[in-house]
């Protein structure tokens, strides 16, 4: 019997133990921390050996093979010293995909991940595919392919996922695009990260395809200069492609195929040229499945959005109030920014990762009149922004940011909560400061 190690006791730890053991192995579940109360009682459910607060390594170092949770990294001591021991450690996409026939599409990049997939999801599924959605969203891959009999899966990849996979290849690949991110992770090398986000396409072949944003440097330079047998599909909203997905006008081209599918962009739901980039991706993906361009048009205009990106909370007084939490790097803060069309009283800080604010300087001269900081140290912020706007205020709670950005706004303005930062130095995550902010608006 092989023995099977997970490290993590999360919703992909538990998922892969439940299918590890329905697949014969001898599992064992290690998490360092403590696991929640309902995933215990699932593996001790299923009669699932678990020990948490402690790595006992007499019960890890024996395994044949480690599934390791996105979020251990391989620094970690027990990391170290399973790799030493040359156990294969790897991530739960690669211990599931050969158990599932199914087709999957393998989402990844900086930003737009969830948008997309959630998007290409809704596609898929309105057009009653019998589809599966997974990756960092909802009930792991794993646990689905233990327990549901699904065609297809829309999987959202992190680079921590990608990491793990060796042998694993997505049917089709989007490749968002990249900017920097989790360097801590990567030794601060930017091409390490890069490179971790390009082994979504490593194993695709002739029959397999990338779909990636053209516009975005970083990805043409790497296909100059490395090879992938996927089939291209590129998205512009720059130029006209002869292939892919791009703008042309107020219209959305998609040529796949030799087909052609347009649909003007103000009846696409989602707003903003990187949303705009995010249906093209998505809408490349349901070509290619032969979807119903009737269907993929319907979808496309029905879409809700997803909470935390550039959600609209309220309207108060003529202000629109946008909760762009998530968005917790500069390039995503870039993109919302861009977005706006009306005035803007901009909500930005908290824990910063190293950002460069210059590549916003233009956006914020033209469409911010006020710049909110909350943030515990916002001294990056004020140097970078404190000339360009007249208005600079600092704040040390959702509710202050809420309650002067109502002050200073003026009918026919927006309110945008767009961090560029990540959040745990006033809040718990980037969910618990969208709620806070949505809870501080209904309040007003
Ligand atoms: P991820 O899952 O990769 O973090 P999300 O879809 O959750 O991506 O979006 C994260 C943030 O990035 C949000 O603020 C969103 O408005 C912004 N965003 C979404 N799509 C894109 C894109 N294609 N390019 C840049 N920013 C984007």
């Amino acid at each position: 019997m092989q023995r099977l190690v997970i490290l993590g006791g999360g919703e992909s730890g538990v998922g892969t133990a439940i299918l590890g053991q329905q697949k014969g192995y001898d599992v064992f579940v290690s998490d360092f921390g403590k696991i929640k109360d309902n995933y215990k009682e699932v593996l001790t459910h299923h009669g699932i050996d678990w020990e948490e607060e402690t790595h006992t390594e007499n019960k890890i170092l024996n395994a044949d093979i480690v599934m390791k949770s996105p979020g251990i990294p391989d620094k970690s001591p027990i990391v170290k010293k399973i790799l030493e021991k040359k156990i294969p450690v790897i991530s739960e996409i690669e211990f599931v995909a050969p158990f599932t026939k199914a087709k999957t599409i393998g989402i990844t990049g900086s930003n737009g991940k969830t948008t997309t997939t959630m998007l290409t999801y809704h596609i898929l599924n309105s057009a009653g595919l019998n589809v599966g959605l997974a990756g960092n969203i909802g009930k792991s891959f794993a646990w689905q392919v233990a327990q549901e009999q699904f065609d297809y899966y829309v999987l959202e990849l992190s680079s921590f996922q990608l990491d793990g996979v060796f042998k694993y290849k997505p049917d089709i690949a989007i490749l968002t695009n990249i900017s920097p991110d989790h360097l801590d992770r990567y030794d601060y090398k930017y091409e390490n990260y890069i490179a971790s986000k390009f082994r979504i396409t490593m194993n695709q072949t002739e029959n397999d395809y990338l779909i990636y944003d053209a516009d975005d440097e970083v990805i043409s330079e790497w296909l100059k200069k490395n090879t992938t047998k996927a089939q291209l599909i590129p998205f512009s909203v720059n130029r006209k492609l002869e292939k892919g997905a791009f703008l042309n006008n107020n219209k959305m081209e998609v040529n796949i195929n030799e087909e052609e599918f347009i649909m003007e962009t103000e009846y696409i739901a989602l707003e903003g040229k990187h949303n705009m980039k995010n249906a093209m991706a998505a809408t490349s993906v349901a070509k290619l499945l032969q979807i119903r361009k009737e269907t993929i048009r319907e979808s496309l205009s029905n879409f809700q959005g997803v909470e935390h990106r550039l959600e609209k909370v309220l309207k108060i007084q003529n202000v629109q109030y946008i909760n762009d939490s998530k968005a917790t790097n500069v390039n995503a803060a870039f993109f919302a920014l861009d977005s706006m069309n009306v005035p803007t009283v901009w909500i930005v800080g908290g824990v910063d990762k190293g950002n460069d604010y210059s590549e916003l300087m233009a956006l914020v001269h033209e469409k911010v009149k006020a710049i909110i900081c909350l943030g515990v140290d916002n001294k990056k912020i004020i140097d970078a922004f404190g000339n360009v706007v007249d208005v600079m205020i600092e704040v040390d709670s959702m509710n202050d940011a809420v309650k002067m950005a109502q002050r200073i706004a003026e009918r026919g303005d927006a309110v945008l909560l767009s961090p560029a930062c990540a959040s745990f130095d006033l809040f718990e995550n980037y969910e618990d400061r969208g709620r806070q902010f949505k809870e501080a608006v209904r309040n007003l």
